[in-house]
């Protein structure tokens, strides 16, 4: 899908795996923006957001976020400082982030980064909301967050999907002995989402695509190997966050990864609960399974990220 087949009053900045895609919507009621990307790119953030907002004289009235991993609100304080904007989440994440809970957001817990914000309005699962002059369905879409949301704008059927579905996959789910109810309900959320029949859908990362189908299939296929085997699940885990601290960090020293996999605590946990190896073990075996995807490479002792 190219940005042409958009309506004229939205439009997407696509991002990477470090930052979340950001979707402005413009109207004479102030432009939104969608998800606000990581810590680390907040300055490029607002130099996008800036570049499409206040163009008419309209300054950026809110930031919503489809869930509240730290990919998708990073530059939520700072957009609030620099427009005065309010901040609106999922009802669902919305106790997570006045306990900032670093554990459940995956912040500290993963070795992620995000500044504190605060909570001005909660967006409840099955309400309607009108933003770039486009009426937005907002719909539970549990699995990779238990309190994501995706909305939905029926009279152009675009999607807009957060993590739930992206044109590859979706995004990490947690294994079942962690949370019971993720595999199922990620599952549940493709079901939902099958049933939208949407035509375009902008994803939390990667290209908005238009095969809604083929990525449905394909993300139904991810969900059965995952319910097949619950190690795969930890495995794939702990790879995909490994390599978001990869990006952030943009090198790591290969002989610092067996302290960090003993210290960070997503690593420390998953390892005595499903591994039970010495950190050189384990941090050998994710580097290794990572090389063979070609997801990183190691070099003069260093690892780092393919781009
Ligand atoms: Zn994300």
């Amino acid at each position: 899908m190219i940005q042409s087949q958009l309506p004229p009053q939205m439009h997407v900045f696509v991002r990477d795996w470090l930052s979340a895609n950001h979707v402005i919507l413009r109207s004479e009621a102030g432009a939104v923006v969608i998800d606000s990307g990581y810590a680390k790119h907040v300055p490029l953030m607002l130099a996008l957001v800036a570049s499409r907002t206040g163009l008419d004289g309209r300054p950026l009235a809110k930031v919503i976020n489809t869930h509240c991993h730290s990919d998708h609100i990073g530059g939520n304080a700072a957009l609030r400082r620099a427009y005065g904007c309010t901040i609106a989440v999922p009802r669902g994440e919305a106790p997570l982030i006045a306990a900032w809970d670093e554990r459940a957001l995956l912040y500290a817990y993963a070795d992620q980064r995000a500044e504190r914000f605060g909570v001005d309005e909660i967006l409840a699962p099955g309400s309607t909301h009108v933003w770039g002059d486009l009426q937005w369905r907002a719909l539970a879409a549990p699995g990779h967050a238990t309190g994501a949301l995706v909305f939905f704008n029926d009279e152009h059927r675009i999607l807009i999907s957060g993590d739930a579905l992206w044109e590859h996959g979706f995004g990490i789910v947690m294994p079942p002995e962690v949370d019971p109810g993720a595999l199922p309900a990620t599952r549940a959320t493709l079901e939902m989402i099958a049933g939208l029949d949407a035509r375009h859908v902008i994803p939390g990362h990667g290209e908005p695509f238009a095969d809604v189908e083929a990525a449905l299939e394909r993300a139904f296929a991810r969900a059965s190997a995952f319910e097949a085997d619950a190690m795969r699940t930890v495995r794939h885990v702990l790879k995909a966050l490994l390599v978001f601290s990869l990006l952030d960090r943009e090198r790591m020293a290969l002989d610092e990864l067996p302290g960090y996999v003993g210290r960070v605590g997503v690593f420390r946990d998953f390892n005595a609960m499903y591994f039970r190896l010495p950190p050189a073990q384990l941090a050998e075996k994710l580097v290794g399974e990572l090389e063979r995807a070609g997801a990183v490479h190691r070099a003069d002792g260093w690892l780092m990220p393919r781009r």
